[in-house]
């Protein structure tokens, strides 16, 4: 078995410097938050499946060997031989703008039902991953059954909220995450995702939840859990090249910290350093570190390591 297991939509991501026109170059790469976070704790030396869902066709290739190369198991993906994988383009537009365009509905991953997951859930683990991105396109039922079993078989699971605006509405999102909330050990938000999962983190403790890690970008991070004050964390200062994938490594940090059974303002101090990592990189994931190299953005700038 592995420490983590993990699912949710991974698709080919197509991106150009400046917006689209015809005869433009593209960079391809991989796309997801689940695989993303996946990526992140392989390179920090965690077993880690992810269980998706591809379509049969080359980006699914493309994506099962990026996905291997990094060490993540993917015996437990799935195929649908009649949906294809999802596709995303992302366009750098002038002013450090980011506009995406997304091929998602009636994808494989959308298509994600509780028995493809059997397999994966029978293997076991000690910690859960899902985000509310997979139930924002249609799989929640997968999420939920996933949920249930990990709770019934004493796993952590961890939930990231991960709002997308343009997969569903606010009010879609609080439905299903607010049912969502009392099954969940760590529940995972930015500031301004909170208020969909709950009107003030008091009601999550009291609920269940044991720990309630907000990222707050530049600003850092804060950790609250029942019978302790909110722990806060700044981020690292690093030069800034493409924030996107910064929570989803940030995400990873604090995972490999939980199972590494680290004290929460060393969990926290993990998840920064990778979220730094992130925004000082471009790319979702590859600029993740491994785990000899999480102490680089201590050593001072400039230094040459020899
Ligand atoms: P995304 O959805 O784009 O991945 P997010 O909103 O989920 O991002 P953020 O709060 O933007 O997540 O970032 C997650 C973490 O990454 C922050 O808590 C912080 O530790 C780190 N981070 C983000 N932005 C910066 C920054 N400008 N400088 C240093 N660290 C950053």
């Amino acid at each position: 078995s592995c420490d983590v297991l993990t699912f949710g939509e991974t698709m080919i991501s197509l991106h150009t410097e400046g917006g689209l026109s015809v005869g433009a170059a593209a960079r391809t790469s991989v796309a997801g938050a689940e695989s993303n976070v996946a990526v992140g704790l392989a390179r920090l030396g965690h077993r880690v499946s992810w269980a998706g869902r591809l379509g049969a066709d080359e980006p699914a290739r493309l994506i099962l060997r990026a996905l291997r190369g990094e060490g993540v198991d993917v015996r437990h993906a799935t195929t649908d031989p009649r949906a294809p994988t999802g596709a995303m383009l992302r366009e750098r537009l002038p002013g450090d703008i980011t506009r995406v365009h997304y091929w998602r509905t009636g994808s494989a991953a959308s298509r994600q039902r509780p028995e493809h997951l059997a397999p994966a859930l029978a293997d076991g683990a000690r910690l859960l991953h899902v985000t509310g991105i997979t139930c924002a396109i249609g799989a929640s039922d997968a999420v939920l059954a996933a949920v249930e079993h990990a709770r019934a078989y004493g796993w952590t699971v961890v939930l990231d909220v991960n709002h997308r605006t343009r997969l569903w509405s606010r009010d879609e999102a609080a439905a299903c995450l607010r049912r969502l909330r009392g099954l969940v050990d760590v529940l995972v938000a930015s500031d301004d995702e909170l208020p969909l999962v709950a009107d003030e983190i008091g009601e999550l403790l009291a609920g269940g939840v044991r720990e309630v890690v907000v990222k707050r970008g530049g600003a850092g991070a804060d950790l609250y859990s029942p019978g302790a004050g909110p722990l806060h964390q700044p981020a690292l200062a690093v030069p800034v090249l493409d924030t996107v994938g910064a929570g989803d490594a940030f995400c990873a940090g604090y995972l490999s910290g939980l199972l590494d059974g680290l004290a929460p303002g060393e969990r926290l101090h993990r998840a920064v350093a990778v979220g730094a990592f992130a925004v000082a990189s471009r790319g979702d994931w590859e600029g993740l570190p491994h785990r000899d190299e999480l102490a680089l953005l201590d050593a001072e700038s400039g230094s040459a390591l020899r």
